[in-house]
């Protein structure tokens, strides 16, 4: 499924490779079935009626007036040793899709992966004649430094797989650029550091012609977490930390009218965060074109 938004200048457009109901004890451990029934404003689009989470994964390619951005590239075609039984062996047809929508492969300037982790950085390589090859080959690959380091020594949850075919390669091909957490990539797209999830975690903001938009990575994985941000995943490394990033992010997400533009949300994906009262929030979809996004006030 491909879905585009525009912030100003800068088109985004959403690559779905895999969509999921179900299955998130790893992800949002305090996700039951009945716990997740309560917030009911979730349903349809990123629950089922029977308390069931919707989750997708998927890549988001930028247009800005100077650059070809892919931020976040999934979990890739032919992987192995991955923590999903699901995520091994995926023959999938991102590439194509990529392609149809406008991205040839080749013509991607700039990888962004919010971080290192299984699901955001397989498409980095690709399986060529029995050898891992780079999926975008001129590109720079922009790995956050303490990101990149946390993830050369990381085990477990597919980490040590993951650094071995979709990581080093690029490293080999002369293609990574380690840069800071709070690098500007163009006048337009800029990291902003996000940790908990990961060490060097980072989200990607987009500012143009006043709109304003962020692309979570994990320090969100769902939208029930905007009416429970103390729900932490079973695979943050600092989930203290994590809860601290959330709630400040989505305070200032809310008192900005930032458009929030989520990792892991499935369906519509986008939406503006809204105070609902506790400490917690809710999403509002946006009004198609006319929804005003002001830019930010003093802090
Ligand atoms: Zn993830």
């Amino acid at each position: 499924m491909v879905a585009t938004f525009t912030v100003g200048d800068v088109v985004i457009t959403k690559i779905t490779e895999l969509e999921s109901v179900g299955d998130t004890e790893l992800m949002l451990p305090e996700a039951t079935p009945h716990a997740v029934q309560q917030v009911s404003w979730l349903r349809p689009d990123y629950a089922t009626d029977d308390g069931l989470l919707r989750t997708s994964i998927h890549a988001f390619a930028l247009a800005t007036p100077t650059r070809r951005i892919i931020a976040d590239t999934g979990l890739g075609n032919d992987k192995q040793g991955r923590p999903v039984p699901a995520w091994n062996g995926m023959g999938g047809t991102f590439l194509e899709d990529l392609a149809a929508a406008g991205f040839p492969p080749e013509t991607i300037d700039t990888v962004l992966c919010t971080h290192l982790h299984v699901d955001h950085a397989g498409w980095d390589t690709q399986l060529v004649q029995g050898k891992w090859v780079p999926t975008f080959p001129n590109a720079r690959h922009l790995f956050v430094r303490a990101e990149f380091e946390h993830a050369e020594g990381a085990a477990g949850h597919g980490a040590a797989e993951l650094f071995a075919d979709s990581v080093a390669p690029i490293v080999e091909a002369g293609l990574v650029d380690l840069v800071a957490a709070d690098e500007q990539v163009s006048p337009e797209v800029k990291l902003v550091p996000t940790p908990g999830h990961t060490p060097g975690h980072t989200s990607i903001l987009i500012e143009s012609r006043g709109e304003r938009a962020l692309i979570t990575g994990d320090f969100i994985h769902h939208p029930v977490q905007l009416a429970r941000p103390d729900w932490v995943s079973g695979g943050d490394h600092d989930p203290a930390r994590a809860v601290a990033t959330r709630r400040s992010m989505l305070s200032e997400i809310a008192r900005t009218r930032t458009l929030l533009v989520g990792t892991h949300f499935a369906g519509p994906t986008i939406g503006h965060v809204v105070p609902d009262g506790d400490g917690s929030y809710r999403l509002e979809e946006p009004d198609a074109g006319t929804d005003p996004v002001p830019q930010p006030g003093p802090s």
